[in-house]
């Protein structure tokens, strides 16, 4: 194959997510996942584009162990995709938290790893995590260039009103305490892609995008940057999700506290893992499939979840209409965005003060780009699958070409 292969990586605690792209064609080569990595039953699923998808159970102690099967997956006589791993020019890996040292993605080199690391206390659960999926990929490719995508670097543009919290301000000089917002690569790809659909260029556009997926985030970006968005110092805040809260009260975690006899870190649990549209149906569940279901059925948890859920959004488009004086384009996204035209409706049903109308039966359609507002509708709606693994493929090459 022509041109460079580049491995994206997007290692979790422990999991472990990869595609093999060819930055030239911007095909799909193979991809894959290692999972419960360092625990028992850990296996690994590997699709070769052209080929079938393969489910090995293999014992996997470390990221490091993860990596070595990959590539010996990828490189393999009968299943893998390349002769040797010099046909894989470059590494792209997924970093959760950049804090405001990075607003673009970087080579890897040591200054970066350690920045990075200093990064940590933003993002305990993640950034750790994909340290050591670097680690483990300079360990077994230490010739091959390798580069960082930061989920918070597109949202490093937002002006001081937007990421400021109403705190002492010293929290933020001595902390960095603001707001970062994640999903970057996500909305960067897809207000690109907006504007390449609408013909128009980015730079004069007033878009505002809608991630809305297991995690859910929206972004507004005027005249090519990004002036806000609804995440913050974690992934915690801004729309409901499916097992996260969004935006609360403050003082109900004290208040919880108290009532149910717990610790903070108990409630944040609860936030984090047992709220959102999950909690609100009563732990029916947190996938829209489900919660379609329900609705239809007329089960008041599942009317009142989604309910809930598309007024939140909604609540949002309005605010960030304001913010930028207009919008020219909403876009859905992400596997609810993309694959739910009940929940686009339902969201698109407030929006009758920015002349919306949906037209019905290209919503009905479901993953595919597509226009979804009339031809008379003075703010156009778009569905846009994204695609974050290409974008870092992009951004990979770019750099190391
Ligand atoms: P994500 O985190 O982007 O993978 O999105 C997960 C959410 O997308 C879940 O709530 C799913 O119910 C929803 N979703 C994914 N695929 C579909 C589909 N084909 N139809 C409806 N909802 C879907």
């Amino acid at each position: 194959m022509d041109g460079m292969n580049i491995l994206v990586i997007n290692c979790g605690s422990s999991s472990l997510k990869f595609q093999l792209i060819n930055a030239q064609s911007e095909q799909l080569i193979a991809k894959g996942i290692c999972e419960r990595i360092g625990m028992d039953g850990s296996s690994m699923t590997y699709s070769p584009a052209d080929g079938e998808k393969q489910e090995t159970a293999a014992p996997m102690k470390d990221h490091t162990a993860a990596i070595r099967l990959v590539l010996n997956a990828l490189t393999d006589d009968k299943t893998g995709v390349v002769k040797s791993l010099d046909q894989i020019g470059a590494v792209g890996h997924r970093i959760v938290h950049g804090g405001e040292s990075f607003a673009k993605s970087t080579v890897i080199t040591d200054e970066v790893l350690k920045a990075i690391e200093e990064c940590n206390d933003l993002a305990p659960l993640h950034n750790p995590a994909n340290l050591i999926g670097i680690n483990a990929c300079r360990e077994l490719m230490p010739q091959t260039p390798m580069v960082a995508v930061f989920d918070t670097a597109f949202h490093q543009t937002m002006p001081e009103e937007a990421y400021l919290y109403g705190l002492p301000y010293h929290y933020y000089e001595d902390y960095r305490v603001r707001r970062y917002g994640f999903h970057g690569t996500s909305h960067s790809y897809v207000s690109h892609r907006a504007a390449a659909m609408l013909g128009r260029a980015y730079e004069d556009l007033k878009i505002i995008v809608c991630h809305l997926g297991n995690g859910a985030s929206i972004s507004a970006v005027k005249e090519g940057k990004c002036v806000d968005t609804s995440m913050g110092l974690t992934p915690l805040e801004g729309l409901i999700m499916g097992t996260r809260s969004g935006d609360i009260d403050p003082a109900i975690i004290e208040f919880l506290c108290n009532k149910e006899n717990k610790s903070v870190h108990e409630i944040l649990n609860v936030l984090n893992k047992e709220s959102g549209v999950l909690g609100l149906s009563e732990g029916f569940s947190s996938d829209f499939r489900d919660l379609e279901k329900g609705y239809r059925a007329g089960e008041a948890p599942s009317i009142r979840a989604m309910k809930a859920f598309a007024y939140r959004v909604a609540k949002y488009i309005g605010a960030y209409t304001a913010a930028m004086n207009g919008v020219d384009v909403i876009c859905f996204t992400a596997g609810i965005g993309e694959n739910n035209p009940f929940i686009r409706n339902m969201i698109c049903s407030y929006l009758g003060y920015l002349a919306i109308t949906i037209d019905r039966e290209a919503n009905e359609k479901r993953g595919q780009e597509m226009e979804i507002s009339t031809f008379d509708s003075r703010t156009r709606v778009l569905v846009i699958p994204t695609n974050e693994e290409l974008a870092i493929a992009r951004e990979t090459y770019a750099l190391v070409k």
